[in-house]
């Protein structure tokens, strides 16, 4: 399909002729211009450098890490269990991880409407891997000027083997941060040993060549793109925005007007601003914009324009800052306001749904039992002249050991259970119970009766449950 659509050329203030003018061609769709981005030192590249060092190494290093024979993090899908940090989940708590990615979401919200994207700038995974896969592009094929010229030259035993070496760096680097990845769901030391064996299944090849080829083909090819493109946060971040949100600006007060100059002359008498007008700003940008046009959805707020500005700025001998984090208030002259309902109303939200997941998690009891009615049958008479009920029991265990429950039920004169009142339910383990129940019919008054099911753990005596159901007799 063509990317191309004619275009006629109107001018309503012309006459009629104008319209027998041959139609122009407008091109819709513009290709991808490669960006050779150039390292700089400073700050704030320090900064990310800190960060990106702990980051990786936690992605590394955590899912080798086991406490009293279980993973940090680690989630077993076959046996529907997740260990996290010496806590084990399962399905039932889904509610409490669900809780805890909203609590991430709220977090996400609560630092960008206070500092921009610092998460897209110094912790998103994509520019973690994108800064790695950029510095070993900038070792092996060296620094932006001999990356273009390499890009523009013939193909060359040098060219080819620097091309080589860096895409057989990318991939080693993809294949071990996808068979990492795989690792947190298939214990590390296992996949490893079947992967270099040929004795893991088919899944486990197909996920580690997955993340592996996604994280060459983001961190190598795609990088500002996925940004640009792909990632939906890039697009409503902006709503979290206001004036007093600190974002990386170039101040144009300051700045403007822009132009070349000696150094040590002074700038208001060329009337002029600060700003050198040399590009070291674009030229470091991820996302090749210019920070000059103003806030755009494409900045990613990693800063490396303030360190390139820094550096131009202390050889000029002006001060630093021309461009920095800063509000749009402080721009226009006016004080800016850390706290502002926007910021109380996420922070607000951020402490209660902490609070409230601590509290959960605290005093979380790791078992849980539910009574069904077994509903084929009302109830009916035993041999004894009794009336029986029955129940399915499931007991939840989500302790790390297997426990034995005794099962008692009371509610009414001379109830008792007629079948096993001792069940053992298995670490990780939902056990159905199938329960008969009976009463003498003179306990009864009414057709609907509470009664109440309770489990006491012999195993470990502070596990104590119970739970409400109903017993159903004959209408008096
Ligand atoms: S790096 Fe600073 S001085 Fe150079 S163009 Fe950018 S804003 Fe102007
Ligand atoms: S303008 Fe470019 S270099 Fe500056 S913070 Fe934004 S993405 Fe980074």
């Amino acid at each position: 399909m063509s990317s191309e659509i004619p275009v006629k050329q109107v001018d309503p203030s012309s006459d009629s002729s104008n319209n027998n003018k041959k139609p122009e061609t407008v091109e819709l769709y513009a290709s991808r211009k490669k960006i050779y981005v150039k390292e700089v030192k400073g700050f704030f590249q320090r900064i990310r450098n800190v960060s990106l060092t702990l980051l990786m190494g936690m992605y590394f290093l955590f899912v080798w890490i086991t406490i009293d024979g279980q993973p940090l993090i680690h989630f077993d899908l076959p046996a529907r269990e997740f260990h996290l940090y010496g806590m084990t989940f399962y399905p039932k708590d889904f509610i409490l991880l669900s809780g805890m990615l909203i609590i991430c979401a709220y977090g996400l919200f609560f630092i960008t409407t206070l500092f921009g994207r610092v998460w897209c700038g110094y912790t998103c995974p994509q520019t973690v891997w994108t800064f790695i896969f950029m510095w070993v592009e900038e070792r092996i094929e060296g620094s932006r000027n001999k990356r273009m010229k390499l890009d523009k030259a013939p193909n060359s035993g040098v060219k080819i083997a620097k091309k080589s070496a860096k895409h057989a760096v990318w991939l080693l680097i993809a294949f071990a941060t996808g068979l990492t990845f795989v690792g947190y769901f298939y214990p590390i030391r296992e996949l490893i040993a079947d992967i270099f064996t040929l004795h893991a299944n088919g899944w486990a090849y197909f996920w580690v060549a997955f993340f592996t080829v996604a994280t060459y083909l983001n961190a190598g090819w795609l990088r500002e793109q996925v940004c640009l493109y792909m990632c939906p946060y890039a697009r409503f971040q902006s709503v979290m925005f206001d004036p007093n949100t600190r974002v990386v600006s170039y101040d144009p007060n300051r700045g403007e007007p822009r132009g070349s100059r000696k150094k040590g002359v002074d700038p208001s008498e060329l009337g002029l601003g600060d700003c050198i007008d040399c590009g070291q700003c674009v030229q470091v940008c991820p996302t090749g914009i210019d920070i000059r046009d103003g806030l755009q959805y494409e900045c990613i707020g990693c800063a490396l324009c303030i360190d390139a500005c820094d550096e131009v700025m202390e050889k000029m001998n002006y001060p630093k800052g021309l461009i920095r984090y800063t509000t749009e208030n402080e721009l226009e002259g006016k004080t800016s306001k850390l706290l502002r309902p926007r910021t109380f109303g996420y922070g607000i939200m951020l402490a209660l749904m902490i609070s409230a997941i601590i509290f959960t998690i605290a005093t979380r009891v790791p078992a849980q039992m539910d009574a069904l009615r077994d509903r084929g049958a009302l109830y009916s008479f035993n041999g004894q002249g009794r009336i029986e009920n029955s129940y399915t029991l499931k007991i939840a265990n989500m302790t790390e050991v297997p426990q034995v429950f005794s099962i008692s039920v009371s509610g009414l004169e001379g109830i008792q259970i007629l079948t096993d009142t001792r069940v053992t339910v298995e670490s990780g383990e939902n056990r159905s119970v199938p329960t008969v129940v009976d009463v003498p019919p003179e306990s009864i008054s009414e057709s609907n009766n509470e009664i109440r099911f309770q489990a006491v753990s012999e195993t470990d005596s502070s596990l104590k449950l119970e739970t409400e159901s109903r017993f159903v007799g004959p209408t008096r």
